[in-house]
C-alpha cells in the first residue's frame, strides 16, 4: 500500500481536483490520500479570526467568501443529485458552527490558541468531506481520531506511540474491506484534553509521513504543485533545476535550510521506516518527480 498526499494547490480548484481523483483513482493497490484545506483557506481562516478579535465586520464579508469558494468547487465539481446534497448540507452544518465560533470571538474579543485550532482544523474537515465524495470508493476518517498530540514546553508535539497503536487500528480494513481511505492532514487532537491541536502550518505532509511509517507503506507520495526538489529557486535562478533523486539527510538539510517543498518534520517518519519519498506535481502528472530515499 501507498500513502498519497495532496496540498492546497492541488484542492484549490475544480481543474486540479479533477487531476487529483484521476491520480487516485487511477491507483492500483490500496492507498490512504491525506489532503490540505483548499489552496488559501487556512490563512483566510486565519485572516477572517484577526477581524473578528479586533471586532471589525468584516470578517462577516470574509466568512461568506470562505463559504461560498467552498460551494462554488463543490456546485462545479460534484454532479447534481443525493451525494451533492448531502455533502453541502453536511458543509453548512460546519460552516453554521464556524460561524457561530466567529461570532463569539468578535463579542468577547478574544482569540486563544484552542479557539484559533478549532477555527483553522475547518479548512481540512471540510476539503477531505469534499474529497471524499468526490473520489469514486474513497472512505473519510477522522484523522483527529488518531493523530494525537501532547503538550510538552509550550508546543504540540506528536504522541508517537499512541497514534501509531490507533493508525493501525483505524486503517485495519485497507486492503480488506477498503481501498481508498481519506484523511484530512494537519488536524489531530490532544491526547488527554482532547482539545483539537495540529501539526503547524505545512502539516498535511507530516499527517501523511506519519500514516505511512504506522502502516510500513511501501512509498509516500506528496503531490505539489512543482515537479520536486530543484538545486535553487526557480524564481531567482533561471537555470535551476529538478534534482532526480536525494537521500533523507539532504533532503532534511534542504528542508532546513528554506526548501518549502516539504514541511521539514515529514522526513522523519519515513526516513525510519525506510520508506522512499516521491514528490510529484499534480499539474503534471507525466514528470517524473524527486525521489528521496
Ligand atoms: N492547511 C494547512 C496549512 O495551510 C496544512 C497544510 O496545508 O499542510 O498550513
Ligand atoms: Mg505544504
Amino acid at each position: 500500500m501507498k500513502v498519497l498526499k495532496f496540498g492546497g494547490t492541488s484542492v484549490g480548484s475544480v481543474e486540479s481536483l479533477r487531476n487529483v481523483k484521476k491520480i487516485v483513482e487511477g491507483c492500483n493497490e490500496p492507498v490512504v490520500v491525506a489532503v490540505s484545506a483548499l489552496g488559501g483557506i487556512t490563512d483566510k481562516l486565519l485572516k477572517t479570526a484577526s477581524l473578528a478579535m479586533a471586532g471589525d465586520e468584516a470578517y462577516l464579508q470574509s466568512m461568506d467568501e470562505i463559504v461560498s469558494r467552498h460551494h462554488s468547487v463543490v456546485e462545479n465539481l460534484i454532479s447534481e443529485g443525493s451525494e451533492r446534497d448531502a455533502l453541502i448540507s453536511r458543509i453548512d452544518a460546519l460552516f453554521s458552527e464556524l460561524n457561530s465560533i466567529y461570532h463569539g470571538v468578535f463579542l468577547i474579543r478574544d482569540l486563544s490558541e484552542k479557539t484559533s485550532n478549532t477555527i483553522v482544523s475547518y479548512g481540512e474537515r471540510i476539503s477531505s468531506d469534499i474529497c471524499s465524495v468526490m473520489i469514486d470508493g474513497a472512505v473519510l476518517h477522522d484523522s483527529r481520531e488518531f493523530i494525537k498530540t501532547v503538550r510538552k514546553q509550550g508546543r504540540n508535539l506528536l504522541a508517537t506511540e499512541t497514534t501509531n497503536e490507533l493508525i493501525k487500528a483505524e486503517f485495519a480494513g485497507l486492503g480488506k474491506s477498503e481501498q481508498i481511505s481519506l484523511v484530512p492532514g494537519f488536524i489531530s487532537r490532544d491526547i488527554n484534553s482532547g482539545e483539537v491541536t495540529n501539526l503547524g502550518r505545512g502539516g498535511s505532509d507530516y499527517t501523511a509521513s506519519i500514516i505511512a511509517a504506522a502502516l510500513d507503506a511501501d512509498s509516500l507520495e506528496i503531490w505539489t504543485d512543482v515537479d520536486g526538489f530543484m538545486t535553487a529557486d526557480p524564481r531567482i535562478i533561471k537555470t535551476a533545476y529538478t534534482i532526480d533523486s536525494l537521500t533523507y539527510l539532504e533532503a532534511m538539510e534542504l528542508c532546513n535550510f528554506g526548501a518549502k517543498v516539504v514541511y521539514p518534520p515529514t522526513i522523519y517518519p519515513a526516513c525510519a521506516k525506510n520508506i522512499p519519498i516521491l514528490i510529484k506535481n499534480t499539474f503534471r502528472p507525466e514528470v517524473k518527480g524527486t525521489v528521496i530515499s
